[in-house]
């Protein structure tokens, strides 16, 4: 296999643009990647043309306009290229404006109440900063892929890539002024770079079709533990089995083919988790990447007779999975700005990138938070396995005595450590190894990037990169206004350290962030700690962020409530499905299930007895059987009332804490019958695969 052959071999990219757009075309086409300008038609028309042909001599009949919606998967409609001859035949087309804009109709994606149903219609418009590419499937269809934007008719954004794309421009705009206040002149853009680590669980395929609860929600509403978990640290790192290797292969393939840039994979901590990492990209296209990874995930895992679980917690007990979404700000001629440099000049442009960033993520520790909101991941954060709910950085010892040193004027403590002066000395060494050993924060400074590890795994990462972008250019723009009319700008660059430190250095945090002497410690500092989703979502339209989204232009009042409705709504209507499918399972599988076993043994007593037998054990398990039995039955009924009341509250915020504090009560109280019988009743007896099945039989 030749890999490099094979890498991006199904991308319209750079290399392909240049064999086969005329010279001017290519120019031109570069030019508007550049300066985000709009291509001008008779460009489009060219490269439409060049596209069709190369997608079609690699077997495409299709094309589509790939775009995000708010559901958080992508959505495509697939146009053939044939166009209509005088004689009855067909030729293969495919247009300028076809590639740039599309209408489909939008009346079925969630809009919170921007699209009035009058006006169903959306656009999709071409990102052209993110490559075309070709999809196959299993049945030999190619399909042209062309990423898009998608908003209403009134230019509102419908989707997770607008308010990306814009974010991607505020913080380059804002970083610009700061390396130029700075004097660092040989940058002409920032970008926000990203490299999200993507966690999965594997299940067989068959096993998976008899879980109602995997099919319809992602994660199993009953099971009671295997006997072993992941106690015995067995998995994590662990040789990785013939059946995955095949199964991971198969998607570096795909991946590859796509112009992704998988590079790790491992098994993760719990038996049948895995993960996959990539080689971190701009923004964008990091967002649109990690979309790909995830569809093409569950599709492979099909083809090798497996299914691809991407909640937060498909199984209780054990680790769930998360998205390290590991951010950087680059510019254009290949500076990471969250590097530490040699010089005192790069290590001023340092301490005001990371002074940046922990202003801004103790000013917005709640929308932070909220980007990591869904019904998923209230099962995993705070869960003593995951980040808990408190948004801290880890910033490790060393660079925060560098920090506090420069705050206080003080001579750093222990190791004969100096001074340091900002702009005029270099920064002591800082081991790399070192930043990168706490696993438990929520937020961790890991030597030349930060890794948000709160993110769901089944969610997209644009939300929590939109927030980053935006919130570290709102921090940046503060200092470069300073930096900018400073008169001695090292002494300025102390005073935005000293400020930062003293007003937001309550956010940095290096011990565990599991202990709970640390929820204590937070709640002293004044740091929120929101544990649940229904909470956590109000960060997302809080006058704060409207008018921190408004001054920016990322989102407008109006799109940023339309988000908020949405991301309720969804979390509503999860659990609602939770329920509905628990309800369903109750009753149509461990109920009957149950009710045969009792029967079984009201038999065996009878029989035992009449024989003279005294039948004591089938008696006491049919009493325990029986107590279960009935009050599951009536926990059956409360869950079902409370889903019904659920269902009838209009007042959406109160409708998301209805579910959060009676329906997933109900469910789980219901929950604790069920496995209780799990571990009473025959195995033979018991309709649906076991924890034991799912976790360690691959
Ligand atoms: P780990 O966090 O497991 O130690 P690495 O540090 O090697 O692993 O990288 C984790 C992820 O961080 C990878 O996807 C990698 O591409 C990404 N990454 C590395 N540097 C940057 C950067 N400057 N910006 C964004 N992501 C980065
Ligand atoms: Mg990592």
């Amino acid at each position: 296999m030749d890999v490099t052959k094979i890498f991006g071999s199904n991308v319209f990219n750079d290399e392909v643009m240049q064999n086969r757009l005329p010279k001017d075309t290519y120019k031109a086409l570069k030019k508007t990647l550049v300066s985000g300008e709009p291509l001008a038609p008779e460009v489009a028309d060219v490269v439409a043309n060049a596209m069709k042909d190369w997608a079609i001599e690699k077997g495409a009949t299709h094309y589509t306009h790939w775009f995000q919606p708010l559901t958080g998967s992508t959505a495509e409609k697939h146009d053939s290229f044939i166009s209509p001859t005088m004689n009855g035949g067909v030729v293969m087309e495919f247009s300028g404006k076809q590639l740039i804009q599309g209408e489909p109709d939008a009346s079925s994606f969630p809009s919170g109440g921007l699209r009035a149903t009058f006006e169903a219609r959306g656009y999709t418009a071409w990102d052209c900063t993110s490559p075309a590419f070709l999809k196959e499937d299993a049945a030999g269809n190619v399909t042209l892929c062309i990423p898009t934007a998608f908003c209403s008719y009134n230019g509102e954004a419908l989707d997770k890539k607008t308010p990306l794309l814009r974010s991607m421009d505020v913080v380059s705009r804002q970083a610009m002024r700061v390396l130029r206040a700075l004097g660092n002149s040989t940058a002409k853009r920032v970008y926000a770079t990203v490299g999200p680590e993507q966690e999965y669980f594997l299940v067989d395929k068959k096993l998976y079709a008899e879980r109602l609860d995997l099919i319809c929600t992602g994660r199993t509403l009953f099971g009671a533990p295997a006997p072993k978990g992941q106690e015995m640290e067995d998995h994590y790192f662990g040789q990785i089995k013939d059946r995955i290797s095949e199964f991971m292969k198969s998607l570096d393939i795909e991946l590859w083919k796509m112009g992704i840039t998988s590079k790790t994979k491992h098994n993760e901590v719990a038996p049948s988790q895995f993960e996959m990492a990539p080689i971190f990209a701009t923004t964008n296209i990091a967002a649109d990447h990690n979309q790909l990874v995830m569809e093409t995930m569950q599709k492979v895992a099909l083809r090798h007779g497996l299914a691809c679980l991407l909640h937060e917690k498909p199984y209780a007990g054990v680790n769930g999975s998360g998205k390290h979404n590991n951010w950087s700000l680059s510019t254009d001629d290949g500076q990471n700005l969250l590097e530490p440099g040699s010089t005192p000049h790069e290590n001023e442009q340092f301490l005001m990138f990371l002074c940046a960033l922990i202003t801004a993520v103790d000013r917005h520790a709640e929308l932070l938070r909220a980007t990591a909101a869904c019904s998923g991941n209230d099962h995993r954060l705070g869960a003593n396995e995951a980040p808990p709910a408190i948004v801290s950085i880890f910033m490790g010892t060393e660079l925060t005595e560098v920090l506090e040193s420069v705050a206080s004027g003080r001579k750093r403590k222990g190791k004969g450590s100096s001074f340091v002066k900002v702009g005029v000395d270099t920064l002591p060494p800082l081991p790399r190894d070192n930043s990168d050993r706490n696993r438990t924060s929520p937020f961790a400074f890991t030597g030349n990037k930060f890794e948000f590890r709160m993110v769901a795994s089944s969610a997209s990462v644009s939300g929590p990169n939109v927030v980053l972008n935006t919130i570290a250019a709102e921090a940046l723009d503060v200092i470069a206004t300073r930096l900018e009319k400073a008169k001695d700008i090292h002494r300025e660059a102390t005073a935005i350290v000293r400020e930062a430190m003293h007003k937001h250095g309550r956010i940095i945090f290096n011990g565990n962030n599991y202990s709970p002497d640390w929820v204590r410690e937070a709640a002293k500092r004044g740091l929120p700690n929101i544990s649940s989703t229904a909470d956590a979502l109000e960060a997302i339209a809080s006058p704060q962020t409207i008018r921190l989204f408004g001054s920016y232009k990322v989102l407008s009042p109006k799109e940023v409530r339309s988000r908020h409705e949405i991301y309720v709504e969804q979390y509503c209507k999860q659990i609602n499905i939770e329920a509905r499918t628990a309800l369903d399972m109750v009753r149509t599988l461990y109920l009957p299930a149950v009710v045969g076993y009792v029967s079984d043994l009201a038999a065996s007593v009878c029989v035992v007895q009449d024989a003279g037998g005294s039948a004591a054990v089938q008696k006491d398990l049919l009493e325990k059987a029986t107590g279960l039995l009935e009050s599951a039955y009536a926990k059956t009924d409360r869950l079902d009332r409370a889903a019904h009341k659920a269902r009838t509250i209009t007042a959406l915020r109160r409708q998301a804490v209805f579910y959060r504090d009676e329906v997933m009560v109900a469910m789980k109280d219901l929950r604790a019958d069920i496995d209780a019988l799990e571990l009473l009743l025959p195995r033979s007896q018991w309709p649906v695969p076991t924890y034991a099945d799912m976790l360690f039989k691959l």
